[in-house]
């Protein structure tokens, strides 16, 4: 197995609920809670649930866009939770994201060019000339001819401007990419274009990619292992074929048999999620999922289940596994 890019260990996010004319703090929204896991070097880490269930924050959390409230982040050796200011800067060069909405994540009133060399300046890597005929060459890489480096956003398609956000990530040779809901924007046809591309770089740079995304279908293509979160919390972790040949989880379950099959005549049946998700400021006791769980127990509203490992490689968090 390859070696550990990132470790995230413990990691907890809550966000103040504040009421009143004094802004006290009534209560807290849990988006992240006691979230660990870890990403190898070169493999594609699919993160995966229902929007709300604290995906993109944990990536923002990772990033330190947003402040742990608890917990380590361990990258390449280093705690980047203990970081100060400027050393969490030149880290940022090793660890970048990219956001879903190609339409409002670049400057519209910046060129191209500028967006993409945006890093490279900030980080005083390269003179200006070079500068550019380093941001042509990405640019090339990901699809768009060198010459249209002095265009501006809105001049270009949602596919395309997904590729400069590509561009500007790849632009510091980060050592992992955050792809946060990165296709999920785009049209179909677009989308398998966005994803083969970053295989395509994954293979040529040695990129790791934590893939955050809503829709199995997506991270099955992409993804060597998956991690599936509700409500804050881990309720899965396995390799991508395990997980969808031998799923555990009676939440993954429910997802998997919502991803369409391409074969007509074979009828899988779909498990229909009772309710809506429950709110992260009053997650249900015990398991956050029993409120909709079509296996549920007694034990499962008293005791949270622990995420523990049922089997070689394979992490789930429910009573039906750990009792085993
Ligand atoms: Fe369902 Fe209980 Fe397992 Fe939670 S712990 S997923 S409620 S069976």
């Amino acid at each position: 197995m390859a070696d550990s890019l990132l470790k995230v260990d413990h990691l907890v996010k809550y966000f103040p609920i504040k009421k009143g004319v004094f802004r006290r703090t009534v209560g807290w929204i849990k988006a992240v809670d006691d979230v660990s896991f870890e990403v190898y070097e070169g493999e594609t880490l699919g993160l995966v649930g229902e929007s709300g269930c604290g995906k993109t924050t944990t990536a923002l959390t990772i990033l330190r866009l947003e402040e742990p409230t608890k917990g380590q982040v361990i990258f390449d050796g280093r705690d980047v939770v203990k970081m100060k200011k400027a050393d969490l800067r030149k880290e940022r060069k090793n660890m970048q994201i990219i956001f879903q909405d190609p339409y409002s994540s670049l400057d519209p009133r910046m060129k191209i060019k500028d967006i993409i060399a945006e890093g490279i300046l900030t980080h005083n890597l390269l003179k200006v000339r070079e500068r550019y005929k380093r941001v042509g060459e990405l640019l090339e890489k990901v699809g768009i001819p060198a010459e249209n480096m002095d265009s501006f956003p809105h001049e270009f398609s949602g596919g395309q401007r997904q590729r400069i956000g590509i561009a500007r990530a790849l632009a510091l040779e980060p050592k992992i990419i955050m792809c946060d809901e990165a296709v999920s924007a785009l049209d179909v046809s677009i989308r398998s274009q966005i994803i083969n591309l970053l295989k395509d770089l994954q293979k040529e740079f040695n990129l790791t990619y934590l893939f955050i995304a809503h829709d199995l279908s997506v991270i099955k293509y992409i993804s060597d292992r998956v991690v599936v979160m509700y409500l804050g919390k881990i309720v899965e972790i396995a390799d991508k074929k395990e997980l969808f040949t031998n799923t555990m989880h009676p939440y993954t379950q429910a997802l998997i048999s919502a991803v369409p099959v391409p074969n007509p005549d074979y009828k899988k049946e779909r498990i229909i999620l009772k309710g809506d998700v429950p709110s992260p400021a009053n997650p249900p006791t015990g398991c956050r999922f029993h409120p909709r769980c079509s296996k549920v127990m007694k034990i499962c509203s008293e005791i949270e289940p622990k995420l523990t490992e049922a089997k070689e490689g394979h992490f789930c968090a429910c009573h039906l596994y750990n009792e085993k």
